[in-house]
Protein backbone atom coordinates (compact mmCIF):
# COMPACT_ATOMS: atom_id res chain seq x y z
CA UNK A 1 0.00 0.00 0.00
CA UNK A 2 1.12 3.76 -0.43
CA UNK A 3 0.41 4.67 2.83
CA UNK A 4 3.11 2.65 5.07
CA UNK A 5 3.98 3.89 8.59
CA UNK A 6 7.30 5.73 8.23
CA UNK A 7 8.58 7.41 11.08
CA UNK A 8 9.56 5.09 14.24
CA UNK A 9 8.12 5.95 16.95
CA UNK A 10 7.95 4.88 20.67
CA UNK A 11 4.17 3.82 20.60
CA UNK A 12 5.14 1.86 17.28
CA UNK A 13 8.86 1.52 17.04
CA UNK A 14 9.43 -1.24 14.37
CA UNK A 15 6.79 -3.91 14.81
CA UNK A 16 3.55 -3.20 13.05
CA UNK A 17 1.84 -4.13 16.22
CA UNK A 18 -0.17 -1.85 18.27
CA UNK A 19 0.82 -1.76 22.03
CA UNK A 20 -1.35 -1.28 25.03
CA UNK A 21 -0.54 2.17 26.86
CA UNK A 22 0.12 1.17 30.72
CA UNK A 23 0.68 3.22 33.41
CA UNK A 24 2.71 5.46 31.18
CA UNK A 25 4.60 2.86 29.08
CA UNK A 26 3.48 1.50 25.48
CA UNK A 27 3.71 -2.14 26.23
CA UNK A 28 3.45 -4.99 24.07
CA UNK A 29 0.58 -7.28 25.04
CA UNK A 30 1.27 -10.93 26.22
CA UNK A 31 -2.15 -12.46 24.46
CA UNK A 32 -2.17 -14.73 22.28
CA UNK A 33 -5.36 -13.63 20.63
CA UNK A 34 -4.48 -10.84 17.57
CA UNK A 35 -7.04 -9.03 15.62
CA UNK A 36 -4.95 -7.76 11.80
CA UNK A 37 -5.89 -4.14 10.72
CA UNK A 38 -6.28 -3.83 7.26
CA UNK A 39 -5.94 -1.03 4.68
CA UNK A 40 -9.02 -0.34 3.52
CA UNK A 41 -8.10 0.54 -0.06
CA UNK A 42 -5.95 -2.74 -0.26
CA UNK A 43 -7.28 -4.54 2.16
CA UNK A 44 -3.34 -5.13 3.07
CA UNK A 45 -2.56 -5.71 6.39
CA UNK A 46 -1.11 -2.71 8.13
CA UNK A 47 -0.66 -3.84 12.13
CA UNK A 48 -2.60 -6.13 14.46
CA UNK A 49 -3.99 -4.86 17.90
CA UNK A 50 -4.27 -7.53 20.59
CA UNK A 51 -7.11 -8.32 22.16
CA UNK A 52 -5.42 -7.31 25.93
CA UNK A 53 -5.62 -10.12 28.96
CA UNK A 54 -7.86 -9.86 31.69
CA UNK A 55 -4.10 -8.86 33.80
CA UNK A 56 -3.25 -6.33 31.39
CA UNK A 57 -6.76 -4.84 31.84
CA UNK A 58 -6.74 -5.11 35.54
CA UNK A 59 -3.08 -3.39 35.61
CA UNK A 60 -4.35 -0.83 33.45
CA UNK A 61 -7.40 -0.06 35.88
CA UNK A 62 -5.28 -0.08 38.75
CA UNK A 63 -3.00 2.17 37.29
CA UNK A 64 -6.03 4.75 36.99
CA UNK A 65 -7.04 4.33 41.02
CA UNK A 66 -3.44 5.08 41.48
CA UNK A 67 -3.25 8.30 39.50
CA UNK A 68 -6.85 9.46 40.29
CA UNK A 69 -6.01 11.40 43.68
CA UNK A 70 -2.90 12.87 42.98
CA UNK A 71 -4.44 14.14 39.42
CA UNK A 72 -7.60 15.40 41.36
CA UNK A 73 -5.44 17.40 43.73
CA UNK A 74 -3.64 18.66 40.94
CA UNK A 75 -4.16 22.29 40.99
CA UNK A 76 -6.75 23.10 38.17
CA UNK A 77 -4.40 25.48 36.64
CA UNK A 78 -1.71 22.94 36.17
CA UNK A 79 -4.34 20.87 34.62
CA UNK A 80 -5.30 23.24 32.45
CA UNK A 81 -1.39 23.81 31.19
CA UNK A 82 -1.27 20.11 29.95
CA UNK A 83 -4.50 20.80 28.08
CA UNK A 84 -2.89 24.20 26.40
CA UNK A 85 0.34 21.97 25.35
CA UNK A 86 -2.03 19.64 24.28
CA UNK A 87 -3.88 21.21 21.82
CA UNK A 88 -0.61 22.86 20.41
CA UNK A 89 1.03 19.16 19.69
CA UNK A 90 -2.22 18.10 17.88
CA UNK A 91 -1.95 20.89 15.82
CA UNK A 92 1.64 20.49 15.39
CA UNK A 93 0.79 16.83 14.27
CA UNK A 94 -2.36 17.05 12.32
CA UNK A 95 -0.70 15.45 9.08
CA UNK A 96 0.56 12.41 11.05
CA UNK A 97 -2.67 12.10 12.76
CA UNK A 98 -4.56 12.31 9.50
CA UNK A 99 -2.01 9.51 7.96
CA UNK A 100 -2.85 7.19 10.61
CA UNK A 101 -6.86 7.82 10.20
CA UNK A 102 -6.40 7.58 6.35
CA UNK A 103 -4.36 4.44 6.66
CA UNK A 104 -6.49 2.43 8.95
CA UNK A 105 -9.82 4.27 8.64
CA UNK A 106 -9.58 5.06 4.84
CA UNK A 107 -11.60 8.50 4.57
CA UNK A 108 -9.46 10.52 2.26
CA UNK A 109 -6.71 12.38 3.53
CA UNK A 110 -8.96 16.28 4.03
CA UNK A 111 -11.64 14.81 5.85
CA UNK A 112 -9.12 12.69 8.01
CA UNK A 113 -7.78 16.24 9.06
CA UNK A 114 -11.63 17.58 9.45
CA UNK A 115 -11.76 14.58 12.05
CA UNK A 116 -8.75 15.69 14.15
CA UNK A 117 -9.83 19.07 13.66
CA UNK A 118 -13.11 18.82 15.31
CA UNK A 119 -11.92 16.97 17.83
CA UNK A 120 -9.16 19.46 18.47
CA UNK A 121 -11.64 21.97 18.90
CA UNK A 122 -13.22 20.36 22.08
CA UNK A 123 -9.26 20.10 23.38
CA UNK A 124 -9.30 23.83 22.70
CA UNK A 125 -12.93 24.32 24.98
CA UNK A 126 -10.85 22.02 27.77
CA UNK A 127 -8.76 24.22 28.34
CA UNK A 128 -11.79 26.36 29.48
CA UNK A 129 -11.71 24.83 32.07
CA UNK A 130 -11.47 27.63 35.08
CA UNK A 131 -14.81 28.81 34.21
CA UNK A 132 -16.39 25.33 33.09
CA UNK A 133 -15.85 23.84 36.99
CA UNK A 134 -17.11 26.82 38.66
CA UNK A 135 -19.59 26.00 41.13
CA UNK A 136 -22.09 28.06 42.49
CA UNK A 137 -22.65 30.60 46.12
CA UNK A 138 -25.40 32.00 47.74
CA UNK A 139 -24.40 33.89 50.53
CA UNK A 140 -26.51 34.39 53.44
CA UNK A 141 -29.27 32.55 53.11
CA UNK A 142 -29.99 33.19 56.28
CA UNK A 143 -28.50 34.75 58.92
CA UNK A 144 -24.89 34.37 58.65
CA UNK A 145 -25.17 31.41 56.96
CA UNK A 146 -23.44 30.89 53.16
CA UNK A 147 -24.21 27.55 50.94
CA UNK A 148 -21.64 26.96 48.26
CA UNK A 149 -20.86 24.06 45.64
CA UNK A 150 -17.66 22.37 44.80
CA UNK A 151 -17.82 20.46 41.33
CA UNK A 152 -15.37 17.76 41.87
CA UNK A 153 -14.39 14.46 39.56
CA UNK A 154 -16.00 11.05 39.92
CA UNK A 155 -12.74 8.93 40.04
CA UNK A 156 -11.82 6.27 37.07
CA UNK A 157 -13.74 7.05 33.82
CA UNK A 158 -13.70 5.07 30.75
CA UNK A 159 -14.15 5.20 26.79
CA UNK A 160 -15.13 2.95 24.44
CA UNK A 161 -15.24 4.29 20.77
CA UNK A 162 -16.34 3.28 17.11
CA UNK A 163 -14.23 3.24 14.30
CA UNK A 164 -15.75 6.06 12.17
CA UNK A 165 -13.69 9.13 14.22
CA UNK A 166 -10.58 7.79 14.81
CA UNK A 167 -9.55 10.89 16.41
CA UNK A 168 -12.39 13.06 17.35
CA UNK A 169 -14.76 10.56 19.51
CA UNK A 170 -11.71 9.58 21.49
CA UNK A 171 -10.78 13.78 21.60
CA UNK A 172 -14.60 14.20 22.87
CA UNK A 173 -14.24 12.11 26.06
CA UNK A 174 -10.50 11.69 27.46
CA UNK A 175 -9.84 15.53 27.87
CA UNK A 176 -12.76 16.55 29.11
CA UNK A 177 -13.00 13.81 31.53
CA UNK A 178 -9.34 14.43 32.82
CA UNK A 179 -9.38 17.91 32.53
CA UNK A 180 -12.34 17.80 35.02
CA UNK A 181 -9.48 15.93 37.09
CA UNK A 182 -10.80 12.30 36.60
CA UNK A 183 -8.39 9.07 35.27
CA UNK A 184 -9.44 7.49 32.20
CA UNK A 185 -9.05 4.15 30.63
CA UNK A 186 -9.84 4.45 26.68
CA UNK A 187 -10.88 1.08 24.29
CA UNK A 188 -10.12 3.02 20.83
CA UNK A 189 -12.90 0.94 17.82
CA UNK A 190 -10.06 -2.18 17.21
CA UNK A 191 -10.24 -1.47 13.76
CA UNK A 192 -8.53 1.67 14.10
CA UNK A 193 -6.50 2.25 17.53
CA UNK A 194 -3.10 3.79 15.80
CA UNK A 195 -4.61 7.37 15.87
CA UNK A 196 -5.54 6.96 19.43
CA UNK A 197 -2.40 5.69 20.45
CA UNK A 198 -0.36 8.92 18.55
CA UNK A 199 -2.62 11.11 20.59
CA UNK A 200 -1.81 9.19 23.96
CA UNK A 201 1.80 9.83 23.44
CA UNK A 202 1.01 13.63 22.45
CA UNK A 203 -0.82 13.84 25.61
CA UNK A 204 2.20 12.13 27.99
CA UNK A 205 4.40 14.86 25.31
CA UNK A 206 1.63 17.78 27.07
CA UNK A 207 2.85 16.76 30.83
CA UNK A 208 0.18 14.57 32.00
CA UNK A 209 1.59 12.33 34.49
CA UNK A 210 1.58 8.29 34.47
CA UNK A 211 -1.54 6.78 34.65
CA UNK A 212 -3.72 9.50 34.63
CA UNK A 213 -5.07 7.95 30.58
CA UNK A 214 -4.65 4.07 30.37
CA UNK A 215 -5.41 2.54 26.90
CA UNK A 216 -6.49 -1.20 26.76
CA UNK A 217 -7.60 -2.90 23.41
CA UNK A 218 -10.04 -5.37 22.23
CA UNK A 219 -13.63 -6.13 21.78
CA UNK A 220 -16.67 -7.79 24.06
CA UNK A 221 -14.13 -8.90 26.73
CA UNK A 222 -12.82 -5.23 27.27
CA UNK A 223 -16.28 -4.60 26.80
CA UNK A 224 -17.55 -6.19 29.44
CA UNK A 225 -14.39 -5.37 31.89
CA UNK A 226 -15.47 -1.62 31.91
CA UNK A 227 -19.20 -2.61 32.35
CA UNK A 228 -17.91 -4.70 34.95
CA UNK A 229 -14.87 -3.25 37.31
CA UNK A 230 -16.05 -1.34 40.28
CA UNK A 231 -13.53 1.08 40.21
CA UNK A 232 -14.89 2.36 37.03
CA UNK A 233 -17.45 5.08 37.80
CA UNK A 234 -18.43 6.85 34.26
CA UNK A 235 -18.49 5.12 31.34
CA UNK A 236 -18.75 7.35 27.62
CA UNK A 237 -19.96 5.26 24.90
CA UNK A 238 -20.19 5.96 20.86
CA UNK A 239 -20.89 3.57 18.22
CA UNK A 240 -24.04 0.97 17.05
CA UNK A 241 -27.40 0.64 18.95
CA UNK A 242 -26.74 -3.33 19.73
CA UNK A 243 -23.43 -2.40 21.61
CA UNK A 244 -24.75 0.86 23.25
CA UNK A 245 -27.83 -0.87 24.59
CA UNK A 246 -26.13 -3.36 26.47
CA UNK A 247 -23.25 -1.31 27.56
CA UNK A 248 -25.52 1.11 28.53
CA UNK A 249 -27.62 -1.38 30.46
CA UNK A 250 -24.60 -3.49 31.56
CA UNK A 251 -23.14 -0.67 32.87
CA UNK A 252 -25.68 1.05 34.75
CA UNK A 253 -26.48 -1.68 36.42
CA UNK A 254 -23.33 -2.21 37.87
CA UNK A 255 -24.30 1.43 39.63
CA UNK A 256 -22.12 3.42 36.40
CA UNK A 257 -22.90 6.71 34.80
CA UNK A 258 -23.26 5.55 31.22
CA UNK A 259 -23.88 8.32 27.68
CA UNK A 260 -24.41 6.17 24.95
CA UNK A 261 -24.56 8.15 21.37
CA UNK A 262 -25.46 5.68 18.96
CA UNK A 263 -27.39 4.91 15.39
CA UNK A 264 -28.67 7.26 13.40
CA UNK A 265 -30.84 7.65 10.17
CA UNK A 266 -30.95 11.00 9.79
CA UNK A 267 -33.14 13.12 6.98
CA UNK A 268 -32.70 16.19 4.71
CA UNK A 269 -36.31 17.72 3.90
CA UNK A 270 -35.52 20.13 0.80
CA UNK A 271 -38.30 22.69 0.95
CA UNK A 272 -39.10 23.85 -3.26
CA UNK A 273 -38.22 27.32 -1.79
CA UNK A 274 -34.70 26.43 -0.95
CA UNK A 275 -31.70 28.02 -3.21
CA UNK A 276 -31.02 24.75 -5.82
CA UNK A 277 -27.22 25.35 -5.73
CA UNK A 278 -26.95 25.34 -2.28
CA UNK A 279 -28.90 22.49 -0.86
CA UNK A 280 -27.87 19.97 -3.92
CA UNK A 281 -24.58 20.68 -3.16
CA UNK A 282 -25.06 20.14 0.68
CA UNK A 283 -26.91 16.96 0.34
CA UNK A 284 -24.54 15.48 -2.16
CA UNK A 285 -21.25 16.42 0.27
CA UNK A 286 -23.56 15.08 3.68
CA UNK A 287 -24.80 11.75 1.80
CA UNK A 288 -21.53 10.40 0.28
CA UNK A 289 -18.45 12.07 2.79
CA UNK A 290 -16.46 9.70 4.40
CA UNK A 291 -18.36 7.44 2.05
CA UNK A 292 -21.41 7.84 4.36
CA UNK A 293 -19.83 6.21 7.20
CA UNK A 294 -21.22 9.53 9.82
CA UNK A 295 -23.45 8.96 12.25
CA UNK A 296 -24.38 12.65 11.19
CA UNK A 297 -24.71 11.60 7.67
CA UNK A 298 -27.86 12.92 5.61
CA UNK A 299 -28.73 9.52 4.74
CA UNK A 300 -32.32 10.24 3.56
CA UNK A 301 -33.98 12.96 1.51
CA UNK A 302 -37.38 14.14 1.81
CA UNK A 303 -37.98 16.02 -1.44
CA UNK A 304 -41.20 18.18 -0.47
CA UNK A 305 -43.86 19.01 -3.52
CA UNK A 306 -42.01 20.48 -6.65
CA UNK A 307 -38.17 19.74 -5.07
CA UNK A 308 -39.06 16.11 -6.71
CA UNK A 309 -38.35 17.34 -9.93
CA UNK A 310 -34.68 18.39 -8.91
CA UNK A 311 -33.79 14.57 -8.68
CA UNK A 312 -32.09 14.17 -12.01
CA UNK A 313 -29.63 17.08 -11.11
CA UNK A 314 -29.16 15.22 -7.87
CA UNK A 315 -27.92 12.36 -9.57
CA UNK A 316 -25.90 14.23 -12.04
CA UNK A 317 -23.78 16.08 -8.73
CA UNK A 318 -23.63 12.72 -7.53
CA UNK A 319 -22.01 10.90 -10.28
CA UNK A 320 -19.46 13.60 -10.45
CA UNK A 321 -17.61 12.74 -7.29
CA UNK A 322 -14.49 10.59 -7.70
CA UNK A 323 -14.24 7.16 -5.76
CA UNK A 324 -10.62 6.47 -4.90
CA UNK A 325 -8.12 5.83 -1.74
CA UNK A 326 -8.12 8.36 0.81
CA UNK A 327 -4.74 9.12 0.06
CA UNK A 328 -4.99 10.07 -3.38
CA UNK A 329 -5.06 13.51 -4.95
CA UNK A 330 -8.53 14.48 -6.01
CA UNK A 331 -10.21 11.62 -3.61
CA UNK A 332 -13.90 12.66 -2.73
CA UNK A 333 -15.59 9.43 -1.72
CA UNK A 334 -13.31 6.78 -0.23
CA UNK A 335 -13.74 2.73 0.89
CA UNK A 336 -15.77 1.50 3.41
CA UNK A 337 -14.30 -0.31 6.58
CA UNK A 338 -14.19 -3.74 5.31
CA UNK A 339 -15.99 -5.94 3.11
CA UNK A 340 -18.10 -7.06 5.31
CA UNK A 341 -19.33 -3.64 5.19
CA UNK A 342 -19.50 -3.92 1.94
CA UNK A 343 -21.44 -6.57 1.32
CA UNK A 344 -23.77 -5.74 3.43
CA UNK A 345 -24.32 -2.28 2.06
CA UNK A 346 -24.72 -3.97 -1.40
CA UNK A 347 -27.18 -5.67 0.14
CA UNK A 348 -29.28 -3.27 1.14
CA UNK A 349 -29.27 -1.15 -1.86
CA UNK A 350 -30.23 -4.62 -3.31
CA UNK A 351 -33.13 -4.80 -0.64
CA UNK A 352 -34.45 -1.61 -1.94
CA UNK A 353 -34.55 -2.53 -5.70
CA UNK A 354 -36.20 -6.27 -4.69
CA UNK A 355 -38.73 -3.80 -2.20
CA UNK A 356 -39.69 -2.37 -4.99
CA UNK A 357 -37.70 0.97 -5.03
CA UNK A 358 -35.82 2.72 -8.02
CA UNK A 359 -32.13 2.58 -8.08
CA UNK A 360 -31.18 5.71 -9.91
CA UNK A 361 -27.45 5.69 -9.35
CA UNK A 362 -25.90 2.44 -8.73
CA UNK A 363 -22.29 2.92 -7.18
CA UNK A 364 -21.82 -1.10 -6.73
CA UNK A 365 -19.76 -1.91 -9.50
CA UNK A 366 -17.37 0.93 -8.94
CA UNK A 367 -14.12 0.31 -10.59
CA UNK A 368 -11.10 2.00 -8.30
CA UNK A 369 -7.88 1.60 -10.61
CA UNK A 370 -5.16 0.37 -8.91
CA UNK A 371 -7.04 -0.47 -5.42
CA UNK A 372 -9.30 -3.70 -7.15
CA UNK A 373 -9.36 -5.46 -3.73
CA UNK A 374 -10.61 -2.21 -1.57
CA UNK A 375 -13.95 -1.96 0.29
CA UNK A 376 -15.21 0.73 -2.51
CA UNK A 377 -18.66 1.73 -3.28
CA UNK A 378 -19.80 4.65 -5.26
CA UNK A 379 -22.53 7.08 -4.45
CA UNK A 380 -25.67 5.64 -4.55
CA UNK A 381 -29.53 6.66 -4.90
CA UNK A 382 -32.57 5.12 -3.90
CA UNK A 383 -35.73 7.00 -5.08
CA UNK A 384 -39.20 5.79 -4.87
CA UNK A 385 -38.42 4.71 -1.33
CA UNK A 386 -41.32 3.84 1.18
CA UNK A 387 -41.26 3.66 4.82
CA UNK A 388 -41.89 0.10 5.32
CA UNK A 389 -38.51 -0.49 3.73
CA UNK A 390 -35.44 -2.23 4.96
CA UNK A 391 -32.89 0.61 3.25
CA UNK A 392 -35.10 3.28 4.79
CA UNK A 393 -35.44 1.29 8.59
CA UNK A 394 -32.46 0.08 8.56
CA UNK A 395 -29.04 2.53 9.11
CA UNK A 396 -26.81 1.86 5.98
CA UNK A 397 -23.79 3.43 6.96
CA UNK A 398 -22.47 3.63 3.16
CA UNK A 399 -22.56 6.03 0.71
CA UNK A 400 -26.18 5.57 -0.36
CA UNK A 401 -29.10 8.06 -0.32
CA UNK A 402 -32.48 7.26 0.23
CA UNK A 403 -35.33 9.64 -1.11
CA UNK A 404 -38.65 9.81 -0.03
CA UNK A 405 -41.53 12.38 -1.14
CA UNK A 406 -43.58 13.98 0.89
CA UNK A 407 -46.41 16.32 -0.57
CA UNK A 408 -46.22 19.08 2.25
CA UNK A 409 -44.18 19.79 5.44
CA UNK A 410 -46.22 18.30 7.79
CA UNK A 411 -45.97 15.05 5.88
CA UNK A 412 -42.19 15.35 5.69
CA UNK A 413 -42.39 16.22 9.96
CA UNK A 414 -44.85 13.12 10.56
CA UNK A 415 -42.34 10.85 8.81
CA UNK A 416 -39.25 11.64 10.61
CA UNK A 417 -41.15 11.65 13.72
CA UNK A 418 -42.39 8.11 13.59
CA UNK A 419 -38.55 7.24 13.09
CA UNK A 420 -37.14 5.56 15.67
CA UNK A 421 -33.69 7.40 15.55
CA UNK A 422 -32.95 11.24 16.51
CA UNK A 423 -29.62 12.31 15.82
CA UNK A 424 -29.89 15.00 13.49
CA UNK A 425 -31.52 16.59 10.86
CA UNK A 426 -31.71 19.30 8.32
CA UNK A 427 -34.46 21.94 6.35
CA UNK A 428 -33.20 23.66 3.34
CA UNK A 429 -35.54 26.51 2.68
CA UNK A 430 -35.77 30.09 2.52
CA UNK A 431 -38.62 30.29 4.18
CA UNK A 432 -37.85 31.95 8.04
CA UNK A 433 -41.91 30.18 9.35
CA UNK A 434 -41.00 27.13 7.95
CA UNK A 435 -37.73 26.66 9.39
CA UNK A 436 -39.35 27.55 12.96
CA UNK A 437 -42.57 25.67 12.28
CA UNK A 438 -39.62 22.57 11.37
CA UNK A 439 -37.35 23.24 14.17
CA UNK A 440 -40.39 23.28 16.28
CA UNK A 441 -41.94 20.31 15.68
CA UNK A 442 -39.81 18.01 14.29
CA UNK A 443 -38.42 15.61 16.89
CA UNK A 444 -34.73 15.12 16.49
CA UNK A 445 -32.14 16.30 18.51
CA UNK A 446 -29.76 18.26 16.30
CA UNK A 447 -31.32 20.26 13.68
CA UNK A 448 -29.54 22.52 10.86
CA UNK A 449 -31.20 24.86 8.59
CA UNK A 450 -29.57 25.40 5.87
CA UNK A 451 -26.85 23.58 7.65
CA UNK A 452 -26.39 19.75 6.52
CA UNK A 453 -24.67 18.30 9.56
CA UNK A 454 -25.63 20.46 12.29
CA UNK A 455 -22.93 18.88 14.88
CA UNK A 456 -22.70 21.10 18.00
CA UNK A 457 -18.99 23.24 18.53
CA UNK A 458 -18.01 21.84 22.06
CA UNK A 459 -19.57 24.89 23.88
CA UNK A 460 -22.54 23.32 23.19
CA UNK A 461 -23.14 19.49 23.84
CA UNK A 462 -23.83 16.81 21.07
CA UNK A 463 -27.55 16.17 21.98
CA UNK A 464 -28.79 13.43 19.41
CA UNK A 465 -32.01 12.77 21.31
CA UNK A 466 -34.43 8.73 21.31
CA UNK A 467 -33.08 6.21 19.55
CA UNK A 468 -30.18 7.62 19.36
CA UNK A 469 -29.16 7.96 22.32
CA UNK A 470 -29.28 6.68 26.05
CA UNK A 471 -28.19 8.21 28.94
CA UNK A 472 -29.43 11.97 30.62
CA UNK A 473 -26.22 14.22 29.81
CA UNK A 474 -24.87 14.42 26.48
CA UNK A 475 -20.88 14.73 25.46
CA UNK A 476 -18.80 17.72 25.91
CA UNK A 477 -20.51 21.40 25.85
CA UNK A 478 -21.53 22.30 29.63
CA UNK A 479 -23.24 18.61 29.69
CA UNK A 480 -19.99 16.85 29.32
CA UNK A 481 -18.64 18.98 32.68
CA UNK A 482 -21.87 17.51 34.16
CA UNK A 483 -21.30 14.05 33.18
CA UNK A 484 -17.86 13.94 34.51
CA UNK A 485 -18.21 15.96 37.58
CA UNK A 486 -20.13 15.54 40.80
CA UNK A 487 -21.50 18.17 43.19
CA UNK A 488 -20.77 18.95 46.58
CA UNK A 489 -22.22 21.52 48.63
CA UNK A 490 -21.29 23.20 51.73
CA UNK A 491 -23.42 24.94 54.03
CA UNK A 492 -22.02 27.20 56.42
CA UNK A 493 -22.20 29.29 59.22
CA UNK A 494 -20.26 32.04 61.12
CA UNK A 495 -21.77 33.62 64.22
CA UNK A 496 -19.46 36.26 65.92
CA UNK A 497 -18.48 35.01 69.13
CA UNK A 498 -20.91 35.95 71.77
CA UNK A 499 -23.94 35.03 69.49
CA UNK A 500 -23.60 31.46 69.63
CA UNK A 501 -26.60 28.60 69.84
CA UNK A 502 -27.68 28.52 73.35
CA UNK A 503 -29.74 25.54 73.52
CA UNK A 504 -29.93 22.41 71.68
CA UNK A 505 -32.35 22.23 68.55
CA UNK A 506 -33.79 18.80 68.23
CA UNK A 507 -36.07 19.33 65.53
CA UNK A 508 -35.65 19.86 61.72
CA UNK A 509 -33.53 22.67 61.18
CA UNK A 510 -35.29 24.99 58.93
CA UNK A 511 -33.68 27.67 57.13
CA UNK A 512 -35.99 30.59 57.10
P1 LIG B 1 -19.75 -0.69 17.02
O1 LIG B 1 -20.88 -0.62 17.96
O2 LIG B 1 -19.56 -1.90 16.19
O3 LIG B 1 -18.38 -0.50 17.84
C1 LIG B 1 -18.23 0.53 18.80
C2 LIG B 1 -17.43 0.00 19.98
O4 LIG B 1 -18.20 -1.02 20.65
C3 LIG B 1 -16.11 -0.64 19.58
O5 LIG B 1 -15.13 -0.19 20.47
C4 LIG B 1 -16.37 -2.13 19.67
O6 LIG B 1 -15.24 -2.83 20.11
C5 LIG B 1 -17.49 -2.25 20.68
N1 LIG B 1 -18.47 -3.29 20.31
C6 LIG B 1 -18.85 -3.67 19.06
N2 LIG B 1 -19.82 -4.60 19.11
C7 LIG B 1 -20.06 -4.83 20.40
C8 LIG B 1 -20.96 -5.68 21.10
N3 LIG B 1 -21.81 -6.48 20.45
N4 LIG B 1 -20.95 -5.65 22.44
C9 LIG B 1 -20.12 -4.84 23.09
N5 LIG B 1 -19.23 -4.02 22.49
C10 LIG B 1 -19.20 -4.00 21.17
O7 LIG B 1 -19.84 0.61 16.12
P2 LIG B 1 -18.93 0.98 14.86
O8 LIG B 1 -19.31 0.08 13.73
O9 LIG B 1 -17.51 1.08 15.25
O10 LIG B 1 -19.44 2.46 14.57
C11 LIG B 1 -20.53 2.75 13.72
C12 LIG B 1 -21.78 3.06 14.51
O11 LIG B 1 -21.51 4.11 15.43
C13 LIG B 1 -22.92 3.57 13.65
O12 LIG B 1 -24.13 3.00 14.10
C14 LIG B 1 -22.92 5.08 13.89
O13 LIG B 1 -24.16 5.71 13.69
C15 LIG B 1 -22.53 5.11 15.33
N6 LIG B 1 -21.98 6.40 15.68
C16 LIG B 1 -22.75 7.22 16.45
C17 LIG B 1 -22.27 8.47 16.78
C18 LIG B 1 -23.10 9.40 17.62
O14 LIG B 1 -22.54 10.33 18.17
N7 LIG B 1 -24.39 9.16 17.74
C19 LIG B 1 -21.01 8.90 16.33
C20 LIG B 1 -20.26 8.02 15.55
C21 LIG B 1 -20.75 6.77 15.24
Amino acid sequence: CSLKRTSQQPWQEYSPTTKLFIDGKFVDSQTTEWIDIHNPATNEVVSRVPKATQEEMQAAADSCSRAFHPWAETSILSRQQVFLRYQQLIKDNIKELARLITLEQGKTLADAEGDVFRGLQVVEHACSITSLMLGETLPSITKDMDTYTFRLPIGVCAGIAPFNFPAMIPLWMFPIGMVCGNTYLMKPSERVPGCTMLLAKLLQDAGAPDGTLNIIHGQHAAVNFICDNPAIKAISFVGSNQAGEYIYNRGSSNGKRVQSNMGAKNHGVVMPDANKENTLNQLVGAAFGAAGQRCMALSTAILVGEARDWLPELVERSKALRVNAGDQPGADVGPLISPEAKVRVNSLIQSGVDEGATLLLDGRAVNVKGYENGNFVGPTIISNVKPEMTCYKEEIFGPVLVVLEAADLDEAIALINNNQYGNGTAIFTNNGATARKYTHEVDVGQIGVNVPIPVPLPMFSFTGSRGSFRGDTNFYGKQGIQFYTQIKTVTSQWKAEDAGVSSPAVTMPTIR
